[in-house]
């Protein structure tokens, strides 16, 4: 199977616009996307990306390695196979990030979470027909959504880089990015 071990860092959100965020750049990735304008976590929105990250003083990024088995890694050879583990993973583990981080706009009211990637608590977006989100207190942005780079956040900040599936095999992990926004300093982030 896998184990999960996460690493929580915390900066500025001054910090992070400047050195992190690029809204038009990831804009452009989005585009690209077969979410784009078909899940309400996902652009275009109808609000200011940058203006959300300058509503708090603090971001609180999570990252959390989901780290294959070698056994597991060895036993699955066949892109499916790894297509289908990596799915399952992922939703499951997503789930479990979810829980915590609205259990953090619990703790320090004014927060607000940013999720792992885009919303997938419904089958299927209610975007893609014309309806509005029917879980709006539960569906969060994510860091790329309102222009964070990930990919950079990961090595500078938590000294992970990135792994993808390969050649029909799992990646040796995976890693889930969420986040926190808040005016608090002094967050306690269980891992
Ligand atoms: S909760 Fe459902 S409708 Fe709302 S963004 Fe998520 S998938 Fe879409």
């Amino acid at each position: 199977m896998y184990k999960i071990k996460s690493h929580v860092v915390m900066t500025t959100t001054e910090d992070y616009i400047e050195n992190y965020v690029d809204v038009p750049k990831f804009l452009g990735y989005c585009k690209k996307c077969d979410s784009y304008g078909r899940n309400w976590s996902c652009p275009e929105f109808n609000f200011d990306a940058e203006g959300l990250w300058k509503k708090y003083k603090y971001v609180y990024i999570i990252g959390t390695k989901i780290i294959f088995d070698k056994d597991m890694i060895n036993s699955i050879e066949d892109k499916d196979s790894v297509k289908k583990q990596m799915e399952e993973a992922l939703l499951r583990e997503k789930k479990v990030l979810a829980e915590k981080v609205w259990k953090l706009e619990e703790n320090y009211p004014g927060g607000i979470s940013l999720s792992a990637g885009s919303c997938k608590l419904c089958p299927k977006c209610q975007r893609q027909m014309d309806k509005p989100c029917i879980y709006p207190d539960k569906m969060r942005y994510s860091i790329e959504s309102i222009g964070g780079d990930v990919g950079k956040t990961l090595s500078k900040l938590l000294g992970i880089e990135l792994q993808w599936a390969k050649d029909g095999k799992l990646p040796e992990y995976y890693t889930l990015v969420s986040g926190f926004l808040t005016n608090s300093k002094d967050v306690t982030i269980e891992i």
